[in-house]
């Protein structure tokens, strides 16, 4: 059997080949870098390790805990420090809890007593009216008020997507939130009256999700699945081409200076989508991957700084912090990396990730290291009471980090289902299509192997019957 060709070796496509592998299908993986993991990135130096690309994974599906399972990795997990559950949002230049209770809202000085009152309204708001789009601002103002939006949902936005609430379309970009109120008319309600509904699916929200990473880092997931295939794993190999034949589709890739063509029975697209759209596709049916060009990666800047303990004022008993844009700060939320895990940082020590740009400030994630480091370095000073200097510094710039599922992504997730419809045997899957955190490409990852091995035994008698169409040729 010709081996199915996975294209990117992020966690979308090394769990797609190690799921099909499973299911002794063969599979060949092409990684157009020098480093499987894509985003994900974990650097041990000095005594710290710096996470650039995510930092945690959440345990929202038992899929997610049967891969580490299956990698025979439990004993690397580390799950965050309990003690380190606060996560602060910032008003007035200073760090508040965000509050986890009803009691601790009430009292929480994140929200001022009219947006507290404002909120009692939401279960009698009416549900909104399908046939428009909303955005993630309009729907939080609808339902929650202006001031959660501004003070809340805003940092919250910018630290999961690095995004902007106005631009973000609710319904692709938290589909749950819209399913809630389509549900049960009130997200409140449907905290309350779904909690069982989903303890019964065995997915957990986000919000209440265990968080986990490595011993050595989230990377060690990606190192350790792409260690365990036993198919070809071609670096520094980006696919250039896919041709169908009525007999296969034929993978055009560049190594080196060469090019080659190889045959495979199956293709899964685990790259990014800017990437798809350079990609010439020649297939029966014509399929436009061109526009996929237009979807919205903003530039994203992580700095990792080290600090003595004693240099830093705040007691870092937290998850980390998330900053509304009206605060005018210049980094969009830090995360407090060693005191989420075990051995971050040296002895005495603290790490904090601090994250730059987004689509607040795209234009900052491109400044010079020394001159990102000196913007987190000012923020922090202020926030978090920091004196010395840092004692590790090192930065990764994403220059397309995140996609953005913006109002009209529907339209984008139309064409992805359509390419797939006209390209028989093309599978597209990952943070572009299937929601951007790890353990969602972690579940993308298997479902894509499912429909994978479903497609193969029932592609032959397919395959045999059906006419050779002339091809048709779409270039990006
Ligand atoms: C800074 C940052 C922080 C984040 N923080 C978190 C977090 O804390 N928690 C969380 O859950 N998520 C987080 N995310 C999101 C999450 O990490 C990503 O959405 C996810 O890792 C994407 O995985 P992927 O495999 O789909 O894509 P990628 O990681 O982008 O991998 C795609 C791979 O495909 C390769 N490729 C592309 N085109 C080709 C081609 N033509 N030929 C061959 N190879 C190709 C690329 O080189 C790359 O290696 C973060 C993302 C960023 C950028």
């Amino acid at each position: 059997m010709k081996s199915v060709a996975i294209i990117g070796g992020g966690i979308t496509g090394l769990t797609a080949a190690f799921r099909l592998q499973q299911k002794n299908i063969p599979v060949t993986l092409y990684e157009a870098g020098d480093r499987v993991g894509g985003v994900i990135q974990s650097v041990r130096c000095d005594g710290y390790l710096a996470e650039f690309g995510p930092n945690t994974l959440l345990e929202t599906s038992p899929k997610v805990a049967a891969l580490i399972d299956d990698l025979g990795l439990s004993d690397r997990r580390v799950y965050s420090d309990p003690t380190a559950k606060n996560r602060y949002v910032v008003r007035g230049k200073r760090l508040i809890k965000m509050p986890e209770s009803p009691l601790g809202f009430i009292a929480t000085p994140l929200f001022s007593p009219v947006a507290k009152l404002r909120l009692l309204l939401e279960p009698f708001i009416q549900r909104h009216d399908k046939s428009r789009e909303e955005s993630v601002a309009g729907f939080v103002q609808r339902r929650l008020g202006r001031e959660f939006l501004d003070r809340a949902v805003d940092a919250l936005v910018g630290g999961i997507y690095a995004g902007d609430p106005q631009k973000l379309s609710v319904s692709q970009a938290f589909p749950k939130l819209c399913a809630l109120e389509k549900e049960y008319g009130s997200l409140i309600k449907g905290q309350v009256f779904g909690a069982r509904k989903r303890k019964r699916s065995g997915e957990v929200a986000k919000p209440h999700a265990r968080k986990f990473s490595f011993d050595e880092g989230l990377q060690v997931l990606t190192e350790t699945l792409c260690a365990k295939l036993k198919g070809e794993v071609r670096m520094r190999c980006p696919v250039t081409a896919l041709t169908q034949s009525d007999k296969a589709w034929n993978v055009r890739w560049r190594s080196h200076g060469n090019e080659g063509q190889t045959p495979h029975s199956a293709i899964v697209y685990a790259g990014t989508a800017f990437g798809l759209s350079k990609i010439e596709i020649e297939t029966r049916v014509p399929v436009n991957v061109s526009s996929f060009a237009d979807i919205h990666y903003p530039p994203v800047a992580s700095v990792v700084l080290g600090f003595r303990r004693e240099d830093v004022a705040h007691p870092l008993d937290g998850f980390g912090m998330l900053i509304p844009r009206l605060e005018g700060f210049r980094i969009l939320g830090s995360i407090f990396s060693s005191s989420l895990f075990p051995n971050r940082a040296p002895a005495g020590h603290v790490t904090l990730t601090s994250y730059v740009g987004g689509t607040r400030s795209p234009e900052l994630a491109h400044e010079r290291a020394e001159e990102l480091c000196h913007i987190v370095y000012e923020d922090l000073r202020v926030l978090l009471g920091i004196r010395g200097k840092p004692t590790f510094k090192h930065h990764v710039l994403f220059p397309k980090a995140i996609p953005q599922y913006e109002l009209g992504y529907g339209q984008f997730r139309n064409l992805m289902a359509e390419t797939e419809i006209g390209a028989p045997g093309l599978f597209l899957a990952g943070h572009y299509r299937d929601g951007i955190s790890v353990s969602d490409c972690i579940v993308a990852g298997k479902q894509v192997a499912e429909r994978i091995k479903k497609y193969l035994v029932d592609v032959p008698v397919e395959r045999g019957t059906r006419p050779i169409e002339p091809h048709a040729r779409v270039a990006a």
